[in-house]
């Protein structure tokens, strides 16, 4: 049994709190449910204001990840047999009872033109970034998952489908993970080494993958600045806190940031601040990008001025997340 212990890795013992056992009760063998007993612990503390030394490769003062997210495709719709169509989207768009092509063709644009606006970009940067892809979007746009591997990037798992776990049963969720690693390796020709769920994942969600057995990171927070250690008793999963705020999905809210420069002047803030701090102890930053949004001509140049920035400031680590994880591992990891 493998309990999320939130155990932190580096001068920090927090006491292990282990899981109750407890399996959701309902859900075994359906294809969906709601679990309704939870193997879940919260960890108020983290590093306690003492962060570790991250000692990033070669004196890096910050760390940053690009996440190109890669959903084009696996998206909720009625022409795909689901129930309901996605309805995340800058206006509001609900059709009910049939396919809705306003919401198809939203995330069409992403596969065909956004996202050969946003690689394009980061190759004149000499950016890499971590694509979280869904195994179905990959599955549906190969030669983009192709061109993904041709430029080095990593790629991690975004799940199956463009799908929340939080009512997933046990049964069903393991089933998915296992769907989704099969499915990446035969697209893209090996398997990821990261897992990152559309939010919200599920309480159970980390311990399936976990248990899959060949994830060396997770994604599934937003909880700390820095990763953090899973002990498993004779080995570490690794916690890559992912960023809702550094995100260019808040380009399609109401309430959220209206230009593109107002997400860059967002992002841009938060650099700094993490760049200040970092002075004394490494930083983080993760910066969040979906090819149907950023990939735009009206926003594209916020991704632009984005990187300039972080470009024109000494000691910054352009990496990916499983690098990230790894170097994680290997400096704070106690079996070794
Ligand atoms: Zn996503």
């Amino acid at each position: 049994m493998i309990t999320q212990s939130g155990a932190h890795s580096a001068g920090d013992p927090s006491p292990a709190q282990g899981g109750s056992g407890a399996q959701p009760e309902s859900g075994k063998g359906r294809p969906s449910g709601t679990s309704t007993r939870y193997e879940w612990t919260r960890d108020l503390r983290g590093y306690a204001g003492k962060p570790p030394q991250a000692g990033w490769p070669g004196g890096a003062r910050v760390a940053v990840s690009f996440v190109l997210n890669i959903e084009e495709g696996s998206e909720r719709s009625v022409l795909a047999g689901d129930d309901d169509n996605e309805s995340v989207y800058d206006m509001i768009s609900t059709v009910v009872g049939g396919p809705n092509l306003h919401m198809v063709c939203n995330f069409t644009y992403g596969a065909r033109a956004g996202y050969w606006r946003i690689v394009d970009l980061l190759d004149r940067y000499g950016v890499t970034c971590t694509v979280n892809g869904c195994a179905q979007a990959l599955e549906m746009t190969p030669w983009i998952a192709e061109d993904c591997v041709r430029r080095g990037y990593e790629i991690a798992c975004h799940g199956y489908r463009w799908e929340s776990h939080e009512r997933m049963s046990e049964a069903f969720e393991r089933e998915r993970i296992a769907m989704a690693v099969e499915t990446i390796t035969r697209i893209c020709g090996r398997r990821p080494l990261g897992w990152h769920t559309r939010s919200p994942a599920g309480p159970n969600t980390r311990r399936l993958v976990i248990e899959e057995g060949g994830f060396i990171y997770d994604s599934d927070t937003t909880e700390d600045d820095l990763p953090f250690l899973v002990d498993l008793g004779d080995r570490e999963h690794v916690v890559v806190p992912y960023t809702s705020d550094n995100n260019d999905m808040f380009l399609q809210r109401v309430e959220g940031f209206r230009l593109g420069r107002h997400l860059a002047e967002y992002v841009i803030n938060s650099f700094d601040q993490l760049y200040e701090e970092s002075a004394t102890v490494p930083k983080m930053m993760t910066v969040g990008l979906h090819t149907r949004i950023i990939g735009r001509p009206g926003r594209i140049a916020a991704l632009e001025q984005i990187i300039r920035h972080m470009r024109s400031r000494p000691d910054v680590w352009f990496a990916q997340r499983g690098q990230i994880a790894q170097h994680w591992l290997n400096r704070f990891g106690k079996y070794k």
